[in-house]
């Protein structure tokens, strides 16, 4: 799978004809613009950059990287943080920053119908006219593309109301690894047969390329109400969040910063949280008005039943933007107080949030890494940022011996790897903590079902060559669920 200097030249050449000359890059500089998602630690230049401008010029590019037997990487903003879109070396990254085109908003109905590499909040701006909103909304949603939201199966801080990607997606067309184009579901709400639409989303572009996307759309809610509340310590505030949970009121997000997360916020936008708090939660309800109203009394309460020493209601859409800005500021702010660290992602049941958070304190103090809390507590979805200076001999492999340390305990709470960022190229290698080696034979047997040549995407998500999907070529040696009879091969 290697493209030879003479390949490349005839690649360019067709990609050239097939969607124009100032659609390729193919000059050293300009490739390098994209030599690395938001996980900037891995970087690869790719061969070549096509910017299609639509579907049939999406489907032209992989024809052509197929008929090289080149791989091809799809990106969208490049704002994932698990090295998704890397570039592959000698591939092709497909960048749909040019198919930013929303095809129709029909609340009627709805839904909403855009190219992939529509921004997030875009969709929601379109929508908001007739009352509506496209609910997923992770903290990038100013610049990450539907289409990357679709790949990763992106969440947000009120997934835990209103559910993932997944549950907003309902249709996609997609160009094929052999560069055929296909729809997966539809504007129905169920389509027969397997579930190819939920298989597509969160593959992270190892089974196609979206090239167009229809969403659900959501009603605005008639009422919002948010409240800060402070507490001594991560504790406090993770048994308010299950008291909440348990008492069966589920807001639109409950989103938890410990006492580290609080003070990079409160240095690099000045959120004003509450000083001397150990733990922040950030508490929206929305819905209809009573019932709003009626729940958000009852929060109030369970906040002050475990010991929140301060309660701030939101008295305008102002203050309400003062407390979630302190939030969505956290990841960058960190880097105001550390001039490395990595963002790791996990999840958990949430009521083990008490000992996990105990127990990464306690990793932090015995390897000497500061670890920063941050995260959406309602769905038990962990971000702990790990703090280090990579000046510093020994601080990389201990921040990086902590973040892998933290997965460990993510798996034996009963949680998984990556709650919202996805596997990418930086956690393939923590997959077998996860699963056996069957299991993820069995997910290759789907991927080799898209992409038997392993060219859309290789190297991702799976930790080691193994099958087809990682290898050029039909997949070599009896598959273990063929041997127990229970698939066949074609
Ligand atoms: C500050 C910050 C905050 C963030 N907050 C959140 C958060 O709250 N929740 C959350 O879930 N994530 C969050 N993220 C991560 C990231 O924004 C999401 O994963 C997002 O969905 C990536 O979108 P993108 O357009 O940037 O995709 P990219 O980074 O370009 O690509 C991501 C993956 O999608 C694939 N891909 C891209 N486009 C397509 C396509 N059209 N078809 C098939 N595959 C495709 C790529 O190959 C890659 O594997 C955050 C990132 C940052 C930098």
């Amino acid at each position: 799978m290697s493209t030879a200097r003479t390949d490349l030249e005839a690649l360019t050449a067709a990609l050239r004809a097939a969607i124009g000359a100032d659609r390729v890059i193919s000059d050293r500089q300009q490739l390098r613009t994209y030599e690395c998602d938001g996980l900037a630690q891995y970087k690869v230049v790719p061969a070549l950059v096509a910017l299609p401008a639509d579907a049939a010029q999406c489907a032209s590019v992989v024809r052509a990287c197929v008929a090289a037997d080149t791989p091809f990487v799809a990106r969208g903003s490049g704002t994932g943080l698990s090295g998704g879109a890397l570039p592959h070396a000698d591939g092709v990254l497909i960048v749909t920053s040019q198919m930013r085109e929303i095809l129709e908003v029909a609340p009627s109905d709805e839904r909403a119908v855009v190219q992939p590499g529509v921004i997030n909040l875009a969709v929601t701006r379109a929508a908001a006219p007739y009352g509506w909103y496209y609910a997923p909304d992770p903290s990038s949603q100013q610049i990450c593309s539907i289409g990357g939201n679709v790949a990763e199966n992106s969440g947000g801080a009120h997934c835990l109301k209103y559910g993932f990607t997944t549950n907003h997606v309902i249709g996609v067309e997609l160009v094929t690894p052999d560069g055929d184009r296909v729809h997966l579901g539809g504007r129905a709400p169920d389509a027969p047969g397997y579930d190819l639409l939920g298989a597509f989303v969160g593959s992270e572009g190892t089974l196609g390329i979206a090239t167009e996307v229809t969403v659900r759309l959501t009603r605005l809610p008639e009422s919002v109400r948010t409240l800060l509340a402070a507490f001594e310590s991560t504790d406090q505030a993770g048994a308010a969040t299950s008291a909440i949970i348990a008492a069966g009121v589920v807001p639109a997000a409950v989103e938890m910063m410990d006492t580290l997360a609080i003070s990079a916020a409160e240095e690099a936008v000045h959120c004003g949280y509450p000083a001397g708090a150990g733990a922040v939660l950030i508490v929206e309800l929305d819905g209809p008005e009573p019932e709003v109203e009626a729940q958000f009394d009852q929060v109030v309460r369970l906040c002050r039943d475990n010991r929140a020493f301060e309660i701030r209601i939101a008295a305008d859409d102002a203050e309400r933007a003062l407390f979630w800005k302190g939030r969505k500021s956290a990841f960058a702010a960190v880097g105001r107080i550390s001039p490395d660290y990595i963002v790791q992602d996990g999840v958990i049941p949430r009521t083990a949030l008490p000992a996990v958070l105990r127990r990464i304190g306690e990793l932090s103090a015995e390897r000497g890494i500061r670890v920063a809390n941050v995260f959406h507590a309602g769905d038990g979805n962990l971000h702990p940022l790990v703090l280090f200076d990579a000046a510093v001999d020994g601080q990389t492999e201990r921040a990086e011996e902590v973040s892998g340390a933290i997965l460990d305990l993510c798996v034996s709470h009963g949680g998984s790897i990556t709650g919202e960022h996805g596997v990418g190229m930086d956690k393939a290698k923590y997959m077998p903590r996860m699963f056996t080696d069957d299991d993820l034979d069995t997910m290759q047997l789907l991927r080799c079902a898209f992409d038997p040549a392993g060219l859309a995407n290789p190297g991702k998500v799976f930790p080691t060559p193994r099958l087809c999907g990682e290898i050029p070529g039909r997949r070599k040696g009896v598959h273990p669920a063929q041997e127990a009879g229970l698939a066949e091969a074609f």
